[in-house]
């Protein structure tokens, strides 16, 4: 096994950190520390690395610093948004909106509220997993708190028309949180362009450190906090900043900030030939349509069980996955791709492959490979056990 080359292609689970990063993070965990709410030079020296922070994160998305409210991740970023908002919201504007295609940390805190006693719906998307805006437009009305469209999905990189959503949902005086975890880094953001309310991010999307986020709060934004306690984040966000990954993240939000653009260009180039590779297989199809961000690609190959092929691709050193890395455990067919009308049996035999920073057209060569020989020996196998049966 310590032989085998792995090749990593599931960067949208997790990015490696970028030794860039590690070098900024370094010195706080080591002599720079400081509590940031400390009125003496220990607590001012890392106040103002947090403030640095600050302005980088907010620079990424175009927003101003004060607009900035570090998280302990994109997670607790899309929680704080739903939740928060949805505690402010005055009687009768209650109602919550998500899209179907949501990741579980909307999804399941939509569902929370609405065991809480909040009106929830989630909107249809179409079969190519872009938001049904007739379904919006139907279900969004002068009750509606908030709309959570997230900007690019997890599962398959399909990148939601946030313009629309945001144009109808002022016009019914509906906030809009856009979960833009999976977009930050791959695609530029400006939120006054997109004119949302609330975007969450996470560092470790962007080749930050695990267990940091940010949600952006638009000036003037009603919301309460989630977290009591000190008054930390502005009365945002309580307790103490874990002031080396907030570092980390402002790092990561900077580097990502200049390498945007021709990243994404390399990475489109590498996508797609991996995925003309991958079509050349019989019977792969690719799910989600429309804009895409560059790094994603999502293929259903028929007459396939994808939680053995991965482990079966990881055996050849290949790291790719089946759907949202924090549904791999609970072996759960992707709630995207059921969202977007794909049978089971599509949805079964769907594959994930993120690619990043590191990745090469070798790799993606290689990748192709090792995966269009798995896919037929699976087949193989399995038709053998049937004809057996
Ligand atoms: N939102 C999206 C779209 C994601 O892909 C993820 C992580 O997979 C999250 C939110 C959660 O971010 P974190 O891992 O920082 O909690």
């Amino acid at each position: 096994m310590g032989c085998v080359e792995r090749i990593y292609l599931d960067h949208n689970a997790t990015t490696p950190l970028d030794p860039r990063v590690l070098e900024a993070m370094v010195p706080v965990l080591g002599e720079g520390f400081g509590n940031a709410s400390s009125l003496h030079w220990f607590g001012q020296r890392a106040r103002a690395a947090v403030d640095h922070a600050r302005g980088e994160v907010a620079a990424l998305i175009g927003a101003a610093p004060a607009e900035v409210v570090f998280t302990g991740s994109g997670t607790e970023a899309d929680n704080l948004a739903l939740r928060g908002v949805a505690a402010a919201a005055r009687a009768p504007r209650r109602k919550v909106l998500y899209s179907a295609v949501e990741h579980h940390a909307i999804v399941h805190t939509a569902r929370a509220l609405a065991e809480e006693g909040i009106p929830v719906e989630a909107i249809r998307v179409t079969p190519e997993g872009l938001l049904d805006l007739a379904d919006l437009r139907q279900k969004a009305d002068e009750q509606t708190a908030v709309v959570a469209v997230m900007l690019a999905n997890n599962e398959t990189g399909v990148l939601q028309p946030l313009g629309e959503v945001v144009r109808l949902c002022r016009e019914r005086g509906a906030l809009v949180h856009c979960d833009a975890v999976q977009a930050a880094g791959k695609v530029p953001l400006d939120v006054r362009a997109l004119g949302v309310d609330l975007m969450a991010l996470s560092a470790h999307k962007i080749y930050g450190p695990q267990g940091v986020g940010a949600l952006y709060v638009r000036r003037g934004t009603r919301m309460k906090p989630l977290l009591r306690g000190g008054a930390q984040e502005r009365n945002r966000r309580a307790g103490t900043e874990n002031v080396a990954g907030i570092v980390g993240f402002g790092r990561a939000a900077a580097l990502a900030a200049a390498d945007l653009s021709s990243e994404a260009q390399r990475l489109v180039a590498l996508r797609d030939r991996l995925e003309a590779r991958l079509l050349e297989v019989p019977g792969a199809r690719r799910n989600g349509d429309g804009p895409r961000v560059p790094n994603t690609l999502n293929i259903s190959f028929d007459r396939v069980e994808a939680e053995s092929l991965l482990l079966a691709l990881d055996l050849q050193g290949l790291a790719v996955s089946t759907g949202a890395a924090c549904a791999a455990g609970a072996m759960e067919p992707s709630h995207v791709l059921r969202a977007m009308g794909l049978g089971p049996e599509r949805v079964q035999g769907s594959v994930r492959f993120s690619l990043g920073r590191s990745t090469t057209a070798e790799q993606v060569d290689r990748a192709g490979t090792i995966v269009a020989a798995a896919v037929l020996r699976q087949r193989e196998t399995t038709g053998r056990a049937a004809i057996r049966a």
